[in-house]
């Protein structure tokens, strides 16, 4: 006996369809064939199986060979959410706000720049922020180089974690703009809010230090960590979306410093936490302009 289904690829069960070109939640029709219920991704009729055994999920009526329908429905969903809401909460940086929450103008949707497909643009003001959502493949690294290279500031937006779930479309909302994991691919004009913030805490309390090396596998090279950790006060800052209801003390910024045997001498010397003044630079690394620590003093 052959099990023809061992080479199969295991197919994960849809639950959303697209309907005059929105995609639905599984929970949002009645069961049985749907005159004008279609697969997001073969644009074929489905039908809603919704019984008592299994749990709820769209079929292809009359078509077999369709794969990555759920995936395909999951981006699709996710770009129209981004589209409908427009804002996002950033991904968290040192220095900046835990929950910072970006409002745009004007959301675009597979936006061709640069030679390049952007999953969405958000615009507000002058500021761009280019938004990718990662269902199974995160950007690669020529999108990256390019966003790097041309200053676009982009985050990406995990979303694995849920595409085997059956998530409606408000707990899709909540976890597009709230609380799927998300990371910087080019974080540039926070960087700029931190070299500001430093301006500022010219006098600064250094909580402590740490030079680490290591080997880096992805880049094929060795690689040196040395920053140095500062406490701000935690400040309460409210805009149109996003509300600080109440807050108090202090929040770790974590800057680069450089790898000097005088300065690393110095801080040596120091008991934690400390009072000082920091000397700030910016220099341009892994195409960036970041902030840099060049020297510390007592106060
Ligand atoms: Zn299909």
């Amino acid at each position: 006996m052959t099990i023809e289904i061992k080479n199969k690829p295991i197919e994960l069960e849809l639950c959303y369809g697209m309907r005059e070109g929105e995609v639905i939640h599984i929970s949002e029709v009645k069961s049985g064939i749907l005159q004008n219920c279609l697969c997001p991704k073969c644009g074929t009729l489905l039908i809603a199986k919704k019984g008592d055994i299994r749990k709820h999920h769209f079929a292809h009526y009359n078509y077999e060979n369709c794969q990555g329908a759920q995936e395909t429905a999951l981006h699709l969903l996710a770009k129209d959410i981004l589209y409908q809401e427009k804002c996002v909460c950033l991904p968290h940086l040192p220095g900046t706000p835990a929950t910072n929450i970006k409002s745009f103008d004007q959301v675009s949707l597979e936006v061709r720049e640069l030679g390049l497909v952007f999953d969405a643009l958000g615009y507000a003001d002058n500021e761009k922020l280019a938004i990718e959502i990662k269902v199974t493949h995160e950007i690669d690294e020529r999108k990256r180089q390019i966003v790097i290279n041309h200053g676009i500031q982009m985050i990406e937006i995990d979303l694995s974690d849920y595409l085997s779930s059956e998530k409606n479309r408000p707990e899709i909302v909540e976890a597009v703009i709230n609380s799927a994991p998300r990371y910087w691919i080019n974080p540039l004009p926070a960087i700029e809010q931190k070299i500001e913030s430093i301006d500022m805490i010219n006098k600064a309390t250094i909580a402590g230090f740490k030079l680490a090396s290591g080997y880096s596998r992805k880049n094929s090279c060795n690689f040196e960590s040395n920053k140095i950790f500062v406490l701000q006060p935690v400040e309460n800052k409210s805009s149109a979306n996003y509300q600080v209801s109440a807050c108090g003390g202090y929040e770790l910024l974590q800057l680069d410093m450089v790898d000097q045997p005088k300065l690393i001498e110095k801080l040596s010397t120091f008991t934690f936490p400390v009072e000082a003044t920091l000397t700030v630079e910016t220099a341009f690394q892994r195409n960036k302009c970041l902030p840099v620590v060049t020297d510390v003093n007592l106060i």
